[in-house]
């Protein structure tokens, strides 16, 4: 297990179409391992392959709900899936603030779908679907963008350098 380097814009890799991935192998587990590790180092809530300048499609989601206090309402979960797709996305749209560890320094208001689910692989190659709602949504939603090469700032209604007081989830 090791910490990868996150590149940033505008390294070309973040803007290609990752490829669909073929084969689950042990260097792809390795892949998994390093990323997990690279996003609780950070930390994020989420981390596309991409980011780690490994062009296929691969996301990997790490979130608690938290409360008012900041204390987690639940318990973390862990999220691994191989080449994701979204599927029945709401029509409800909802307007939240992203940053992005591949875009340092920026944040903005992305309006996104309210809930939808997330069809891929788990790590393991067995096919599974996820039900996502609010944060989780947008988290996915945010992470499977990359695999498209499309970043938050392409999306956003607005976009600013936030002041160092501001929370910033990435
Ligand atoms: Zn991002």
């Amino acid at each position: 297990m090791a910490i990868r380097e996150i590149i940033t814009l505008p390294n070309p890799i973040l803007r290609q179409k990752a490829r669909k991935l073929k084969e689950i192998d042990s260097d792809l587990q390795t892949l998994i391992d390093d990323m997990i590790d690279t996003m609780r180092d950070e930390p994020g809530v989420g981390l596309a392959a991409p980011q780690v300048a490994e062009s296929i499609r691969l996301v990997v989601v790490e979130y608690a709900r938290e409360s008012e206090n900041g204390e987690p309402e639940e318990k973390q979960k862990l999220y691994v899936v191989i080449n994701p797709e979204i599927t029945k996305p709401s029509s409800d749209m909802v307007v939240g603030i992203e940053g992005c560890l591949s875009i340092p320094g920026l944040v903005g208001e992305v309006n996104r779908h309210e809930s939808l689910a997330i069809k891929g692989l788990n790590r393991y190659g067995k096919p599974i679907k996820i039900k996502a709602s609010g944060w989780l949504a947008r988290i996915f939603q945010h992470e499977i963008d990359h695999l498209d090469g499309v970043v938050f700032t392409d999306r956003a209604t607005e976009v600013w350098a936030p002041s160092e007081n501001e929370e910033i989830v990435h």
